[in-house]
């Protein structure tokens, strides 16, 4: 029998909290050939979420929860769940009913059958959201897209249940400042995408207020792309060539170069020097502190054929059974 482990993060959702339980258990219940446990994620709440998740897990055993000492946001609260989390697959859902519980059999569906490590909603559109945060989105996932060379498309979410080997992979970035969108786009994995709609929060509010978004949309940048270091180069270099070409027009219209203009092209030239020297600077450090966050080189999925026992050694990862004495059968590692 498998087990998926619901991660849900919560902050002050005293008023969905119960619905959320009886929906998602429900739907829990459905699933065929597995076994749920919940790992609510209190993070810092001021209402009663704490209490309400007390009671959930008193009575019924599938219930857990982690209370943190203050609030440290959705991110922290996801890596907490996902660290304490023992299921063959893990979903990651908001308590607020925006993501179906009804999808959970056939995201189960997906991972345990069809060969995918993931099965991710794709919200199709984005119901219940204001409008002027709705077109700050679409225009943040059109800067990320065009900034990062990772997949971070509009309307993919932290909606997803993984396999172990993705789950794991996860937990390996322990950067501090997160980004899962980027993280889970960053780990790799094949990932079958199923669209919903997005429904209105069930009750409660969205905590996220624009400054919170505003840095959630820098967090997402700066952590993944180092393309804004090189935006000072640019401008540099353009200060540069508009100094030299004026100080040439003037030169071979034979009208000589007067002093104003050339103390005007020596700033420009000046100038676009610094910019460019600081754009050199912004480049070592944007590596550095890349480097800093001590990311897999790369992640392996899956091994095949023979290997020595001391470089396979500790890898879940490994494909098939073990050679019985000295018949090296060959493995496929699709
Ligand atoms: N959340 C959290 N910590 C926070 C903010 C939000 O754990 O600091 C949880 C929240 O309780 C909910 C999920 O993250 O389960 C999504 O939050 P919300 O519905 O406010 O975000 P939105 O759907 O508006 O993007
Ligand atoms: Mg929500």
């Amino acid at each position: 029998m498998d087990k998926i482990s619901i991660i849900v993060p919560c902050y002050n959702e005293e008023k969905v909290l119960p619905a959320f339980y009886r929906e998602t258990a429900a739907a829990a219940d459905e699933i065929v050939g597995a076994e749920c446990e919940f790992i609510f994620v209190d993070d810092g709440s001021r209402d009663h979420t704490r209490e309400i998740l007390k009671h959930f897990s008193a009575s019924d055993c599938r219930c857990k929860y982690i209370s943190f000492s203050r609030n440290f946001g959705k991110e922290a609260a996801m890596y907490a769940g996902l660290e304490n989390a023992s299921g063959d697959y893990c979903v990651f859902m908001d308590a607020d009913l925006q993501h179906p519980p009804t999808l959970l059999k056939e995201m189960y569906r997906v991972v345990s059958t069809e060969g995918y490590d993931c099965c991710a909603g794709l919200r199709e559109d984005r119901t219940g959201e204001g409008r002027l945060r709705n077109l700050l989105s679409r225009t943040f996932y059109k800067i990320i897209g065009r900034m990062c060379r990772l997949e971070m498309g509009d309307g993919a979410g932290d909606f997803r249940m993984m396999n172990r080997a993705m789950a794991d992979s996860v937990l390996e970035l322990k950067e501090y400042n997160r980004y899962m969108k980027g993280i889970f786009s960053f780990v790799g994995f094949d990932t079958k995408w199923i669209p919903f709609h997005n429904e209105a929060r069930a009750a409660g509010e969205t905590k996220w207020t624009f400054r919170s978004l505003f840095r959630y949309a820098l967090d997402g940048i700066l952590s993944f792309s180092s393309a804004h270091a090189a935006l000072p180069g640019i401008i540099g270099a353009l200060l540069i060539a508009l100094a030299v070409l004026t100080a040439l027009g003037f030169a071979l219209s034979g009208r000589g170069l007067p002093g104003t203009v050339m103390l005007i092209c020596l700033i420009l030239l000046l100038n676009g020097m610094q910019m460019l020297f600081l754009s050199i600077l912004g480049q070592y450090i944007s590596r550095d502190y890349m480097e800093s966050k001590r990311r897999p080189i790369y992640i392996e999925k899956q091994r095949g054929g023979v290997w020595s026992s001391d470089k396979s050694s500790g890898k879940s990862k490994r494909d098939g059974a073990a050679c019985i004495s000295g018949h090296s059968k060959p493995q496929s590692g699709t």
